[in-house]
């Protein structure tokens, strides 16, 4: 299979906040591979903007570093590096200030595609926006780039939208959600929209359950005093785990395009039933071996935060009714996973004995660690002994069908920054789903609040509070176990 990689337009890719974390271990590494892979036009250029003193030749130095630390080593050419940093440059820039403005207004070029990427605290996009405008560096057709969190509430995130539309058309903003340029997940939509096999199961009649699971092996780490404002729901359901929720659950689109796949997002979100407290779990990590508590970890002894939830999702639409989708997220679990799983009814009669067994099929959509699908049929235990039923997989892992194509699968944010160079929304958040996010979300945080509720204590390395395992088996499921 030849792999065809379709070159961008050039362009000029302002990351303001070009020195942070994000920059350094997402972004910068994202946009070596994409050069490595000739979809780099001679015309593009990368400009770092931020508050650091810095000349282009520190920046470089900097970004080489980054490109050295977080692309493996076969991956990576020293000359290939330095040509790809060559494309660089480093303008000082205070998003509160005036300072730096001018000389960015004037290293922008009207011939090529404008991009600002927000890779800053959203404090700063007010500010942003408006000096983009004040100081005339962006042009009318030029597209921001934002960053979660959204707001932390309905209301915050009507505060943000109304900002950025204050200086930008909805059409020139991009909000990422990083989860939406997995490529699993776009493939989910292949499998969906692309093959009659699975449309015409998917659906209450034949789809007994869905389970989301975004599991993390990792704590808080360096982000405890951001993590503990916010918590599972606000830092994961409410985003990512809605969107893989969504995509799921969503009606066919009239036509794969940014407005048609987003209008049926949002209208799943509007059909998400309020989630009584007895189908939420919240729970926090305790110590282990070795391993600091959450509380110890964000340094708050009383700190009520959820490092964990799982709850029951109820969606009221034809398609979905009588469905229910178990949604589970968290940090300090018994391995790294993330996956959507497709639990199909079982036959409506069996025709064979009951020691013959019973088997129902499930479609696994992988997200990580190996990004691929798996689909379990039942069939004959091969060998004498009669009709005996067994579950074998159909296992379609990336790496093996694909071959080297798939070793050239781009992360999520080459791909999404890529997109923004073209100029194609799809898999950005618009305005009004995050609004309707939110307006789901908050009743259940604001109810938790007001309760004081604490969450439930759960061993670090474990699945979760023993509640979640309830949460199922008191509907007759299970939650897949947690592994790699
Ligand atoms: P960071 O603190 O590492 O970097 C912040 C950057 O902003 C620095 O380059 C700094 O110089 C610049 N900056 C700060 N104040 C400025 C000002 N007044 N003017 C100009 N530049 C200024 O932060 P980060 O981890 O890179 O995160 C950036 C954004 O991305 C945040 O909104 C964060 O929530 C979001 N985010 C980060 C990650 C991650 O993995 N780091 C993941 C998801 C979302």
């Amino acid at each position: 299979m030849v792999s065809r990689v379709i070159p961008v337009e050039p362009f000029d890719l302002v990351i303001f906040g070009g020195t942070g974390d994000l920059a350094r271990r997402k972004i910068l590494p994202g946009l070596f591979r994409r050069f490595t892979s000739g979809q780099m036009p001679e015309g593009a250029r990368i400009i770092g903007a931020a508050r650091s003193d810095h000349d282009d030749a520190e920046y470089r130095a900097t970004i080489t570093e980054a490109i050295e630390e977080f692309v493996p080593k076969d991956r990576r050419d020293p000359a290939e590096v330095a040509a790809f940093v060559e494309r660089l440059s480093y303008i000082k820039v205070d998003a509160t200030g005036e300072d730096g403005w001018k000389k960015l207004a004037k290293a922008m070029r009207d011939d090529a595609v404008q991009a600002f990427y927000f890779s800053v605290g959203p404090s700063l996009f007010g500010a942003l926006a408006e000096r983009l405008h004040l100081h005339k560096v962006a042009r009318p057709d030029a597209r921001i780039v934002v960053e979660k969190p959204f707001g932390r509430d309905l209301a915050s995130a009507k505060e943000l939208n109304a900002t950025l539309a204050a200086h930008f058309d909805e059409h020139q903003i991009y909000r990422i959600d990083h989860y939406l340029g997995k490529e699993t997940v776009q493939n989910l939509m292949a499998v969906r929209f692309g093959n009659v096999l699975f449309e015409p199961l998917w659906n209450a009649q034949y789809v007994d359950h869905v389970q989301i699971t975004v599991a993390e092996e990792v704590g808080v780490g360096g982000r405890g005093t951001y993590y503990d404002k916010s918590g599972a729901m606000r830092d994961m359901v409410q985003n990512h785990l809605m969107q893989l929720l969504c995509l799921t659950a969503m009606e066919p689109p009239t036509r794969f395009e940014p407005d048609a796949v987003r209008d049926e997002k949002l209208k799943v979100i509007r059909a998400l039933d309020p989630v009584p407290r007895s189908n939420i779990v919240r729970g926090q990590y305790s110590s282990a071996p070795r391993i600091k508590s959450y509380a110890d970890d964000v340094e708050n002894p009383d700190s009520r935060t959820e490092s964990f939830i799982a709850m029951r999702v109820d969606i009221s639409n034809w398609r979905w009714k009588g469905t229910p989708f178990y949604l589970r997220t968290g940090k300090r679990l018994k391995a790294r996973m993330s996956e959507i799983v497709i639990h199909f009814k079982e036959v409506p009669y069996s025709i064979f004995d009951e020691d013959a067994g019973r088997h129902a099929n499930v479609l696994t959509i992988r997200l990580q660690p190996d990004e691929g699908m798996d689909l379990r049929v039942t069939i004959k235990e091969p060998g004498p002994g009669g009709m005996r039923l067994v579950d074998v997989p159909l296992d379609m892992t990336f790496a093996d069908a694909l071959g080297e194509q798939a070793a050239d699968v781009p992360d999520a944010y080459e791909r999404l920054i890529m997109d923004v160079i073209r100029g194609n929304q799809t898999l950005f958040m618009r305005g009004d789903e995050v609004e309707a996010a939110w307006a789901w979300t908050d009743p259940i945080i604001s109810a938790w609040t007001d309760r004081g509720d604490r969450p439930l204590a759960y061993d670090a390395g474990s699945s979760g509070p023993a509640d979640a395992l309830m949460l199922l088996h008191r509907d007759g499921r299970r939650w897949r176990e947690l592994a790699t």
